[in-house]
């Protein structure tokens, strides 16, 4: 008899979008709810026709990244009054992402550019509503009721610290003593800013884990301090050459990695005192990061990031006409460079100019304008978005390793250490599936290693 049956949501085995229904007894349970970055309307959004007809009795939301979170309204919508558990630090994140991307949505329509927005900011707030933040560490049933030592209910579920961006939780799943974790996105190694996870490892029946980073092995060597110094370093040339950085960032978890690592260089003597420039959702999330500060397990608990590196917000409304001027960092979202955003739209101010550089910290689509970017050689023509002309590539770009995921040999020496009976492998492009499949099978051989195929119900 299977104890959970789990039916992955999303439209492909890729990094794209997460959610996942669980089923457990009589009971059911969706996990994450996001939206595809680089779709819209009804194809960015989960297999809703895989939910069919029974009732929901919760929805679980790990952190507030648009890729877990995106869709969330439109499953809350269809399902009134069922409760979405997360942290603190998530649901108040959450809240501004969501209204966030209403306005994104909005925007693109006006534009002529989008499909309908899939939801309002009346439903947003509605949403947010229904939220019921729980603490880590400890155990609750689905009413959201705390259960004390040895109490049991018929499914019980606990948050515990991901490491991946403040509020990031993987969640421990228990109904019938058989134990299930999700990890969501995860991080087992500290960051500049977020600490390293801590899941539990013991008696685990079924592991889901993602698998963003499986294809790509670390490089050699490889330690976080040592990038941090060729970060600075890089920093100081195109300093001394009397030109400035653009580090395309995502708003929430990067940036504040960002403000937190500029912070750290600077106390080193590793980087000057230079103006530095971030975006208006930046601003918003990092006075929530400092708000919590004190309240999340962190490094450099209480270090406020507004206050100690003092960045200028630059508004959408400015960038068009914004000069970019020798001696700064413009550490601008989004991280892909997607059109129309902040760091897509000052771009050309730096791509034909040998003094300025691109600087990538983080994860980009290939097919993105930032993946497209970082396969381009100095000289080529590159277009950043269709609707404008190209510029020659003359400007320095580089791409340094400060991923918010886990490296692949994070997460297998977490699958060694709990030896599960079970391990779906999702949220990972197919050649890191099967990078994973392959590596595990002789390392853990009595576990059923499965790759969640879309609508496609595994019996666990
Ligand atoms: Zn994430």
């Amino acid at each position: 008899m299977s104890h959970f049956r789990l039916t992955n949501l999303t439209r492909q085995v890729e990094i794209g979008a997460n959610c996942y229904l669980l089923e457990t007894g009589n009971r059911r349970i969706v996990l994450d709810c996001g939206a595809h970055p680089k779709h819209e309307g009804a194809k960015a959004q989960p297999l809703w026709e895989h939910l069919g007809e029974k009732r929901l009795d919760a929805i679980i939301l790990s952190h507030a990244h648009q890729d877990h979170l995106g869709s969330l309204p439109v499953l809350m919508r269809k399902y009134p009054g069922v409760p979405a558990f997360m942290t603190e630090p998530t649901r108040q994140l959450a809240d501004v992402m969501m209204h966030n991307s209403v306005n994104v949505m909005a925007k693109r329509h006006e534009n002529g550019e989008g499909e309908t927005p899939s939801f309002s900011h009346k439903e947003a707030t509605n949403c947010t509503r229904r939220f019921r933040s729980l603490p880590l560490h400890q155990r609750f049933n689905l009413a959201g009721e705390r259960l004390g030592v040895g109490e049991t209910a018929d499914v019980s579920i606990q948050f515990e610290d991901a490491g991946h961006i403040l509020g990031s939780a993987s969640v421990l799943i228990e109904c019938d003593g058989r134990r299930l974790v999700y990890t969501g996105d995860v991080n087992f190694d500290s960051q500049s800013l977020m600490s390293g996870a801590r899941l539990p490892e013991q008696e685990i029946d079924t592991v889901i884990i993602e698998t963003t980073r499986g294809a790509i092995p670390q490089p050699e060597g490889f330690t976080r301090a040592e990038e941090e110094k060729r970060f600075a370093t890089a920093i100081r040339e195109i300093f001394a050459q009397g030109g400035s950085v653009l580090v395309p960032v995502f708003a929430l978890g990067k940036s504040q990695e960002l403000l937190t690592m500029i912070y750290t260089l600077r106390q080193k003597g590793l980087l000057p005192e230079c103006p530095v420039y971030i975006g208006g959702l930046s601003t918003k999330l990092s006075e929530i990061h400092d708000k919590l500060a004190s309240a999340s397990h962190r490094q450099h608990p209480g270090l406020n990031l507004l206050e100690s590196v003092a960045p200028f917000t630059i508004s959408g409304r400015e960038i068009n006409q914004f000069p970019i001027k020798p001696g700064r960092i413009y550490a601008l979202s989004s991280g892909m460079m997607t059109e129309h955003t902040l760091s897509n739209v000052v771009a050309p101010q730096f791509l034909p100019n040998p003094a300025h550089g691109i600087f990538f910290v983080g994860y980009a689509d290939p097919e993105s304008p930032a993946g497209r970017l970082r396969n381009t050689k100095q000289g080529e023509m590159f277009h950043l978005s269709p609707s404008i002309p190209g510029e020659v590539l003359r400007c320095r770009v580089e791409t340094f390793g400060f991923s918010a995921h886990s490296d692949r040999e994070g997460l297998v020496g977490y699958l060694e250490r709990t030896a599960p009976k079970n391990v779906v492998f999702v949220h990972g492009d197919p050649a890191a599936v099967d990078w994973f499949k392959t590596t595990m099978a002789p390392k853990i051989p009595d576990t059923q290693l499965l790759t969640a195929l879309p609508g496609i119900a595994l019996e666990l």
